[in-house]
């Protein structure tokens, strides 16, 4: 427990600023590693009427699998897995299909080798409470919901903030490190004197949230419905099968979609039906990365470092990927087994992924549903790279941080689309089944992780043992492609360092003891 409450204000080892996705996972990943947290967040309910992302990628619910709660998610999420992992496109949900992705967003029912957990269609704010109801009354984790952010000053041994509590009243919190995970409207990135560069799409877009429990389509089940080639185009699709539908409408600014909000939705249904709005939301793409991603002890997390078009659904993911990346890291130093110089890496690894996807995003919105014509063929030719893309979802690598052991540095991902499973250093673990029918993953320590034959690796062990990192030995899978190599499995489950001598791997390096060259442009 590391919350001393004092005349004065409250003591925390890391204070979450924000508790969205981004927030929520950090402080999920915080609390795995034993860490607590102070997360403030003004939102005291979530709101299901906004529900803005859907798509929980592949890797996104390897991390949920970690904290514990991938099956409670599962459980909680209105569309099953097994019920669509399809998108379709159509002339109108009552007209003609053009063409179907199947297998869309890493969907699947059928165990696939490549990894632990499919992905899951699921409103962002069922994500959201069900982290909430996972961290809540966990010990160490003081979830302060109807508070903010208001100021922060840092020193050279910690950050004290103001936050405002639902009364109004402001109070101070004194914490080691400060998460800012707080979005793009938050304080923290203005805090730490960082700014977004980029640019906005100059289109608008108008989200819809409907009810029509009457309303159904003879296009069968589908997680999106894109339509096409129609007076009105756009997005649509069921938030749940009780009748609750989502539609959203590229092109189309605030005041058009409020005045004509149910034309375009019978414009996509392609007939009159009954349905009642149930909230509207106006939004813009943005393509925006922070200068910055860190002061001394407050880094930038999820959209408060960047933002990405929704186009191919990985903002968040993205998100709950630097939460993962840093909180790990802070957890390391808390425990006294990394140097604060671990986290320097944090942005060194996470900005490459970042620039990446947002640039998928924006390629992604290249082709929108009124761009489209009502082909199929150029339809599969220019939509599958946002439907398929578990190269990039799985497949971006930490190679060349300072953290992971030297060599070539921080290549792109070719392939956005497909996913090849390599154990080269830096990459995600290549995932594996167990004979039992346990994943590979969930042999791994909470610590490092030696992968490899029994018998060698002594000196690694009693080095780890000596500087008090946690270090687990487990034996390759059997028939696992690299069951020869030792492969070093960090916490996050990225690879490490890879060799055949595992007593030459050097700790120092991967928990950032050897000095990590600050990521920040000098000056
Ligand atoms: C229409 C739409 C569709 C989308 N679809 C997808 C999708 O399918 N898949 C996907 O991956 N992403 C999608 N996204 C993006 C996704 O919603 C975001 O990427 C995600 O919410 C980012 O999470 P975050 O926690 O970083 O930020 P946020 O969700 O914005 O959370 C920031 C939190 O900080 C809190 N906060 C603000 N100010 C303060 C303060 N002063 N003090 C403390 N807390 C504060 C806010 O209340 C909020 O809860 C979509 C976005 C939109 C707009």
């Amino acid at each position: 427990m590391t919350l001393l409450r004092r005349p004065g204000g409250v003591r925390t080892a890391v204070l979450v600023a924000g508790g969205g996705p981004a927030g929520l996972a950090a402080a999920a990943e915080l609390c795995l590693h034993g860490v607590g947290c102070v997360v403030i967040e003004p939102r005291v309910e979530v709101s299901h009427r906004r529900p803005r992302a859907k798509t929980t990628s592949i890797r996104t619910m390897e991390h949920l699998r970690r904290w514990g709660v991938a099956s409670q998610l599962r459980r909680a999420a209105p569309l099953p897995v097994a019920w669509s992992q399809r998108v379709t496109f159509c002339e109108s949900l009552s007209g003609r299909r053009i063409t179907d992705f199947d297998g869309a967003f890493g969907l699947t029912s059928r165990r696939a080798d490549d990894f632990a957990e499919p992905g899951q269609q699921v409103p962002q704010p069922v994500v959201e409470e069900v982290l909430r109801a996972h961290l809540r009354g966990r010990p160490g984790t003081d979830l302060r919901f109807g508070h903010a952010v208001t100021a922060l000053t840092e020193d050279s041994d910690g950050v004290t903030l103001l936050i405002r509590d639902d009364h109004g009243a402001e109070y101070e919190v004194r914490a080691r490190y400060v998460l800012g995970c707080d979005g793009v409207s938050g304080v923290i990135r203005d805090q730490i004197g960082a700014r977004y560069l980029g640019r906005s799409d100059p289109r608008p877009n108008f989200n819809v949230v409907f009810s029509a429990p009457g309303l159904d389509t003879h296009l069968g089940p589908a997680v999106q419905y894109w339509v096409v080639g129609a007076p009105v185009s756009g997005l649509i699709g069921r938030l749940n099968l009780t009748g609750t539908w989502w539609a959203s409408f590229p092109g189309i600014d605030a005041d058009v979609g409020s005045a004509r909000v149910s034309d375009l939705i019978c414009g996509l249904i392609g007939a009159a039906a009954e349905h009642e709005v149930l909230a509207t939301d106006p939004w813009t793409a943005r393509m925006l990365v922070a200068d910055t991603f860190a002061s001394q002890r407050v880094f930038l997390v999820g959209e408060a470092a960047h933002v990405n078009p929704p186009w191919g659904g990985h903002g968040f993911n993205t998100s709950v990927g630097d939460a993962v990346n840093i909180a790990w890291k802070v957890a390391a130093v808390e425990h006294g087994w990394a140097p604060p110089e671990l986290l320097a890496s944090y942005e060194a690894e996470r900005r490459s992924v970042v620039e990446q996807t947002v640039a998928s995003a924006e390629s992604n919105m290249r082709a929108l549903a009124g761009d489209l014509p009502a082909d199929a063929r150029v339809i599969q030719q220019v939509k599958r790279f946002e439907f398929y893309s578990l190269g990039l979802v799985l497949g971006y690598s930490y190679a060349g941080s300072p953290v992971i052991q030297p060599g070539p540095a921080l290549t792109t991902v070719t392939d956005s689309t497909t996913y090849t499973p390599t154990a080269e250093p830096g990459a995600r673990l290549p995932h594996a089944w167990l004979p039992g029918g346990g994943s590979l993953y969930d042999q791994l320590g909470r610590g490092f992780t030696l992968l490899g034959p029994a018998g060698r690796g002594s000196r690694l062990v009693a080095g780890a043992r000596e500087r008090g990192i946690p270090l687990a030995c487990v034996p390759p899978p059997p028939g696992y492609p690299w069951g020869k190599d030792y492969l070093l499995v960090r916490p996050d489950q990225h690879i490490a360092w890879r060799t055949r001598d595992p007593d030459g791997i050097d700790l120092d390096v991967v928990t950032g003891r050897s000095g990590v060259p600050d990521p920040r442009p000098s000056g």
